[in-house]
């Protein structure tokens, strides 16, 4: 289905092909058609999805149609729990409309006076943190009771962040004559009080997990020493805690280290990635299944499409940049309605990316120190480069932005391309950056 069969008007159009993007993504074909018909929304869809293009071109040509002259009120209000999205999304608010409507961002940490400025100026879209714009509620600097439109981008996010409290005293503030458009990548039971008091019989769109990916994996996480974690998982094979497993690294230099240290500690084991021809795949994988080889080592690329049936153990010696990656991982045990255990050895380098994995999940992971690994206090965390040794696996680091060269914005972009934010740098959080669209367990939409 193409932009055009959304019903989209012919700027919007031209924003979108201007961006490279040919077809929308899942969220956005479904999410278009009910906001552009005035309905309310819940959106189940994390980063990565496509979702602020869901919300911004629609919210756009509506602003547009019931337009009146003179209109000086704010009328779209978009709530965000960072200074980052903020920004983002009004940079997509500008791209997208062809800076055709004004926009303000407001968010604490800066100072006041310039916001208030801003606002003096008339925007016609807010996006905001809800503590800082309660602040400019509370002084009278912004006038909200001429809102038509209501958005809460990552609400799951905004909860996480204790706002909810802002974000009611916020509802508040708003005429009750509203169309409200709520996105989150999990739905906890506050979500759903949440959305229940905002909604009025909304259309619902899901193009995330539902919250227990696969229920039949047991997952653990064992905290461990970045420099141990080679020492702990002999460790676990040696007590056989692990009998066979598929073990995940980030690159193909890791594979390929660890396969040999392993070597090393007399347990068989055989590494694929990209650098490995065909036929050794195919060898390693056959080893594998015949139990010659007790720890294939892989990466995430190399891993998808194997066929190896009734796993029942996956490692994640590394945990993967970006959270869906996980949920795939732990698809590859518990198969075939057979139990199955994802194990993860995490330091304290990868904290990020366990909360962020946690929130896709919606749910915490259960931890084990396993005794005698008993993880070192003293240590720091450090960031995580990606030695790609050969370029495995090489994602961009959490959170860390990668400006887009020229070049890339020349070409069509597929979805799920990298860096192809509107004219912004691509951020690296949870989601779909791996210039693939991939279907995840239990995903609705599928393309
Ligand atoms: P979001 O989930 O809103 O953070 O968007 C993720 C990335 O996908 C952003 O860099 C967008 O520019 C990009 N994007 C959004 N819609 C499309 C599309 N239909 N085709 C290709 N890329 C897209």
């Amino acid at each position: 289905m193409s932009f055009s069969a959304l019903g989209l008007a012919p700027g919007l159009l031209r924003a979108v092909a201007a961006q490279g993007y040919t077809l929308p993504t899942p969220v956005q074909r479904e999410a278009i058609p009910h906001v552009l018909a005035g309905r309310d929304l819940m959106a189940g869809a994390q980063t990565g999805t496509g979702k602020t293009a869901a919300f911004v071109l629609p919210m756009l040509q509506r602003l547009a149609a019931s337009e009146r002259p003179g209109q000086r009120r704010i009328r779209a209000l978009i709530l965000a729990p960072t200074r980052e999205l903020a920004l983002q999304v009004e940079e997509s608010v500008r791209v997208y409309g062809a800076n055709s409507r004004r926009s303000t961002t407001i968010y604490g940490g800066v100072g006041f006076v310039g916001q208030v400025n801003a606002l003096r100026r008339n925007p016609e879209i807010v996006v905001a943190t809800p503590g800082r714009l309660l602040d400019h509620a509370r002084q009278r600097t912004i006038d909200l009771s001429g809102v038509e439109i209501l958005v809460l981008d990552e609400a799951d996010r905004m909860l996480d962040m204790g706002f909810i409290r802002d974000i009611r005293a916020i509802l508040a503030l708003l005429p009750a004559k509203r169309q409200n458009l709520l996105f989150s990548a999990t739905f906890s039971n506050e979500i759903r009080n949440l959305a229940q008091g905002l909604l009025t019989a909304p259309a619902s769109v899901q193009v995330t997990p539902p919250n227990t990916p696969i229920a039949l994996v047991r997952q653990l996480v064992h905290p461990v020493d970045r420099h141990r974690k080679r020492e702990l998982l002999s460790h676990l094979v040696r007590t056989h805690a692990i009998e066979q497993a598929l073990v995940f690294t980030r690159t193909k230099h890791g594979a390929n280290k660890l396969a040999e240290q392993l070597w090393e500690d007399g347990i068989a084991t055989a590494a694929i990635h990209g650098n490995k021809s065909q036929p050794q795949r195919i060898r390693a994988l056959a080893d594998f299944k015949a139990g010659r080889v007790t720890l294939l080592i892989a990466t995430e690329v190399a891993a998808r499409g194997l066929d190896i049936e009734s796993l029942p153990h996956v490692v994640n010696y590394e945990l993967p940049m970006v959270a869906n990656d996980y949920v795939h991982r732990i698809g590859r045990t518990g198969r075939a309605g057979l139990e199955g255990d994802a194990i993860s050895l995490v330091c304290v380098d990868e904290g990020p990316m366990l909360r962020d994995i946690e929130r896709l999940l919606g749910s915490s992971i259960p931890t084990e120190v396993v005794p005698g690994f008993e993880p070192d206090p003293s240590i720091r965390p450090e960031p995580i480069r990606l030695r790609t040794g050969g370029g495995g696996g090489g994602r961009m680091p959490h959170r860390q932005a990668a400006r887009p060269s020229p070049m890339a914005q020349k070409r069509p972009r597929r979805f799920g391309d990298r860096a192809s934010r509107p004219g912004h740098a691509a951020r690296a959080g949870i989601g779909n950056r791996s210039g693939r669209w991939t279907a995840l367990p239990g995903e609705r939409t599928r393309r």
